[in-house]
Order: C-alpha cells, then sequence, then structure tokens
C-alpha cells in the first residue's frame, strides 16, 4: 500500500556570510552628482554611483559589476528609500526579485556603508 508523505516545509536558505571591502570610498567626483565608488562583494568587483532624485536627495545605488578589463558585466539598481539596513532595500538583481530577501548587494553595500560610518567617528 502507497504511502503519502507530507511534502516538507519550504525553508528559505539563510543567506551565506559574504566579505566586502572598499576598494575606493565613496566621493564626490567633479561633474557629476552623487558620490562614486567601487566594492568588492564576495570576490565580484563593484562600480558604484550614487543616484539622486531631483532635489538631490540621496535615493539609492547603482552597482555596476565589472571584469578586470573594466567592462560591465551586470548592473543592478537599490532603492534604499524604504527603510534603514539592508532589509529594507530593494535590489533588482535575480536574488532579491525571485526570492525576495536582501541580496549579497544590499547586504555588502549596507555593511560597508556602517564601516564608514563607524570609521568616521
Ligand atoms: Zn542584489
Amino acid at each position: 500500500m502507497p504511502s503519502l508523505t507530507a511534502p516538507r516545509p519550504r525553508v528559505k536558505p539563510a543567506p551565506k556570510p559574504g566579505v566586502c571591502r572598499w576598494v575606493i570610498r565613496p566621493r564626490a567626483e567633479a561633474g557629476r552628482p552623487g558620490r562614486v565608488g567601487s566594492l568588492w562583494i564576495n570576490g565580484g568587483l563593484y562600480v558604484l554611483a550614487e543616484l539622486l532624485d531631483d532635489a538631490q536627495a540621496p535615493v539609492g545605488w547603482e552597482l555596476r559589476k565589472t571584469d578586470a578589463a573594466g567592462d560591465t558585466l551586470a548592473a543592478y539598481h537599490l532603492d534604499t528609500t524604504q527603510g534603514a539596513g539592508p532589509n529594507y532595500w530593494a535590489c533588482d538583481c535575480p536574488d532579491a526579485t525571485y526570492r525576495d530577501r536582501a541580496c549579497k548587494h544590499c547586504r555588502g553595500l549596507a555593511a560597508a556603508l556602517n564601516h564608514l560610518a563607524a570609521d568616521s567617528n
């Protein structure tokens, strides 16, 4: 006689611990609104550009993943207007979009920005 077992509950995998490091800390660049910088996240190099609204208030970041030659492999956009911290931020990468969780971009950038804030105190 066949037996049916209850389906196992789906469990969201916990985010893996990651490593991030500033390559260039965010700074103003002549002729461009917002700050720019670059960041390693889990071995990937990202060029960052701060996104501003019409009133020049920060609303997020563009992260362009680049290869060693500087060519863009992918570009993601983080919206930081919904709250403080990576769990409130929205990223348009596949991980955040389809798994509905704080992706490595949100967690990595938040950790790196927190590190800057702690450094400047
Ligand atoms: Zn992301």
